[in-house]
């Protein structure tokens, strides 16, 4: 192997660019020229790839977004399309690629090397955090400490009110976010996409706080009930409660990412590239209890990565 390309793609992370920087400088001390492809499979297809060296990955380790841009590409999900970006990796050399996203990007990612023998490997960049075969994905400790700074700011303002607040935090598919940042902020209740919302007892724990006590809930955005705006109305439809609505919306996605994300970022960036000078691919490369570990790309959507029940029963034992 001789030119490896790395990419983004999906939704962005906070620590993309450390685990661009990581590829570009392993990929360096390798002896392998380093190729970024601009804008996720759409640049792959259209033949946007540019050379990454230490002045382009220079300064952009603490920088949230990616610097390789991203992009949701339709066409790659026709098999035309990928043919069309086969030929782009072709005609510029590329024996060897890293694709960094969530399970849609390795979807298509497996496509590649099925369809074509591509030797590609993902690493797991999502803020959501629901990939199996990792513990953690490169964006999530950034998104959650992001959502967590803004949260215990709103009990600031929902204390001196006595205000009720549900609270809006990503993960379409998976409640880790808001497990995780329910926990630590002491959330009164927390609706996540894995179990039914239980409105009773949310109206049971939204009484036991008093009416005018200061009341959070967590709402991750794939709750069953359709959200936080959805479930403040019913509040008010169903128990005539007055309550306030946040959405934390894309700023989860934003800002300088942990150093926990920048660690896993620059590990799980160097060990890609070994793993394709290794001959490995179509596995996603992924840490668990602080090991590096390759799974098929396939079981990370087949097999579901479940919320730790042990954050279930906390939310419920420390309201
Ligand atoms: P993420 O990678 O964060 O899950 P998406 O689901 O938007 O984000 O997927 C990113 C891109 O991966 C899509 O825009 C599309 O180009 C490609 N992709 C997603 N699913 C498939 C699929 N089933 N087949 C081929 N390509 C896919």
């Amino acid at each position: 192997m001789k030119r490896l390309a790395v990419f983004t793609s999906g939704g962005d992370a906070p620590g993309m660019n450390a685990h661009i920087r990581a590829v570009e400088r392993t990929g360096h001390k390798r002896g392998l020229e380093v190729i970024g492809i601009i804008g996720g499979y759409a640049g792959m297809l259209a033949g946007q790839f540019e050379v990454l060296d230490r002045i382009r990955t220079a300064n952009i380790l603490d920088r949230g977004g990616t610097v390789l841009k991203t992009s949701r590409c339709p066409e790659f999900h026709e098999r035309e399309g990928r043919d069309k970006a086969v030929a782009q990796l072709r005609a510029h050399g590329i024996d060897g690629v890293i694709a960094c996203g969530g399970d849609g990007t390795f979807h298509g990612a497996h496509f590649l090397h099925e369809e074509h023998g591509i030797r590609i490997v993902g690493t797991p960049g999502t803020i959501d955090n629901d990939l199996s075969g990792t513990d953690f994905t490169i964006g999530y400790d950034s998104a959650i400490n992001t959502a967590r700074e803004a949260i215990d700011k709103i009990r600031d303002t929902a204390d001196s009110h006595g205000r009720l607040f549900f609270v809006e935090v990503m993960g379409r598919h998976a409640g880790f976010i808001a497990m995780d940042v329910g926990v630590a902020c002491g959330a009164e209740y927390v609706a996540v996409p894995e179990t039914m919302t239980d409105v009773d007892l949310l109206y049971q724990r939204i009484l036991a706080q008093g009416r005018d006590a200061r009341t959070i809930v967590i709402v991750g955005e794939g709750d069953e009930l359709g959200g936080a705006m959805e479930l403040g109305r019913l509040m008010k439809e169903r128990y005539g409660l007055d309550s306030k609505v946040s959405i934390l919306g894309h700023m989860q996605r934003g800002g300088s990412p942990t150093v926990r994300d920048r660690v896993l970022a620059a590990r799980l960036g160097a060990a890609a590239v070994d793993a394709l000078l290794s001959g490995k691919t179509d596995v996603m490369v992924g840490e668990q209890h602080g090991e590096i570990t390759y799974v098929p790309l396939e079981q990370t959507w087949t097999s579901r990565k479940a919320v730790p029940p042990y954050l279930l029963e906390l939310s419920n034992i420390l309201v």
